[in-house]
């Protein structure tokens, strides 16, 4: 196991304080992203403590020190299961600044407790998430940080109590690592929506109190509520961005029930986009892409859309007016909505998982006409991702991927930014 020597004389006594979160999440979150939603606001570095990671040293690597910040946790959720915690160093890519590049640098990940799984990361997606929030655009927040909520990766360690797996199995890890575990929506399997804000796979407050960083690494320490089991079947090289782009999408399509004799919208062709097509058309529903341009209609067609058609051209509107039963709205930017709305047929609903950062304006009477509705979803809870991975193993649904090296990270942000990316980039580890 590529654990890696550490000073045991310098073990780390975590505190745990047990703190309700003073933010909630409001309607405003309609603008954030809906991955995003519910997890960590932005931290106040004058909370952070810093500490220089004592840990291996590669010669390959620029020592970056990594500040390890800590802060209230959240909600009692599962102590830390030992008394003294040794935190292991690994090799990441991270941000320093807002306006750096990322660069490699180390981390701590804390020692794998009673119920945690260690994991070594092969695979991590690159979500456009991770952009707006290593660049600071959707808040300050606590630099270095390494993000990367797309994780696919083996066990390599459990702790004592761990039932779920087992060293050598195949697992992902999404969006969450955590929640209260306790109100209605955990109750319910929906951590996604935990009253009390989950826990980000990054830039969010751990159970110790120190701040979670992300995917583009090669381990992360996780509770095995929170690791999802990765079927064989699934391509290795490419299954992480279902752990995001997979169950963003798919979530809002189940439970508006898309399938057999439902027309479904997708707005968009990028990383969430192509994802919503091949899964609404595994569903059985029929799938019209709605993309500015038709310059990806011949993937459109190849994914699994019966249509695609092109929003430049005005007559669009006109021909689909009152056509969908649901449309999936993955776009980031601002648009019209009121033209989109007019889309959807009698009871149709309009589901936004893009994240514009401004409030989009909306047309009420457009809603009353066809009874219409405008709904937001944030990726989904562990059960239902867990559904979402046995579905696409089912029908062989993996995104389309471009493999890069941890050395091309900058250059894929540029064109994700650019929107210059069939469909998806994931980071081999092993380059980190
Ligand atoms: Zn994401
Ligand atoms: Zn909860």
């Amino acid at each position: 196991m590529p654990r890696s020597s550490v000073d045991r004389r310098a073990v780390l006594v975590p505190t745990l304080v047990h703190a309700g979160r003073s933010w909630a999440v409001g309607v405003a979150a309609l603008a954030l992203s809906a991955e995003v939603f519910g997890v960590t606001p932005p931290l106040d570095p004058a909370v952070a403590g810093y500490r220089r990671d004592g840990g291996q040293a590669d010669p390959r690597r620029s020592a970056v020190p990594v500040p390890v910040q800590r802060r209230a946790v959240p909600f009692p959720a599962a102590p830390i299961d030992r008394e003294i915690s040794v935190p292991t160093t690994v090799r990441a890519w991270g941000a320093p600044s807002a306006t750096d590049p990322l660069v490699p640098l180390t981390i701590e990940r804390r020692d794998t407790g009673e119920h945690d799984v260690r994991i070594a990361i092969r695979y991590a997606g690159i979500c456009h998430s991770d952009i707006h929030t290593v660049r600071g655009e959707w808040g300050d927040i606590t630099y270095p940080q390494v993000v990367g909520h797309e994780i696919a990766g083996e066990v390599t360690e459990v702790g004592a109590g761990v039932t779920k797996f087992k060293v050598g199995d195949r697992v992902g890890v999404g969006c969450m690592v955590n929640s209260c575990r306790e109100c209605e929506n955990c109750q319910a399997g929906l951590e996604n929506y935990c009253l009390k804000g989950n826990t980000g796979t990054y830039n969010s407050v751990d159970r110790d109190g120190t701040i979670t960083q992300g995917g583009y690494a090669t381990e992360v320490v996780v509770d095995q509520d929170f690791v999802l089991n990765v079927p064989e079947s699934l391509p290795y090289e490419s299954v992480a961005p279902l752990l995001c782009a997979g169950i963003t999408t798919y979530s809002p399509l189940a439970h508006w029930n898309a399938g057999p004799g439902k027309k479904v919208a997708v707005v968009g062709m990028g990383g969430l986009g192509h994802m919503a097509v091949k899964i609404a058309a595994a569903m059985g529903a029929e799938v019209t892409v709605l993309s500015q341009t038709l310059s990806k209609q011949a993937d459109s067609l190849e994914f699994g859309a019966t249509a695609h058609h092109a929003t430049s051209d005005p007559s669009t509107f006109e021909k689909l007016a009152s056509t969908f039963d649901l449309i999936i709205n993955t776009v980031s930017a601002e648009l019209d909505l009121n033209a989109y709305l007019k889309l959807l047929r009698l009871d149709g609903t309009m589901v936004n998982v893009g994240a514009p950062p401004q409030p989009l304006p909306i047309q009420v009477f457009t809603l009353f006409g066809g009874r219409r509705s405008f709904a937001g979803s944030s990726i989904g809870g562990i059960r239902e991702t867990q559904e979402m991975l046995d579905f696409c193993a089912e029908h062989n649904v993996s995104p389309a991927t471009e493999l890069i090296s941890a050395d091309q990270i900058n250059e894929a942000y540029d064109r994700v930014v650019k929107s210059d990316v069939r469909y998806r980039f994931v980071i081999d580890t092993a380059t980190i």
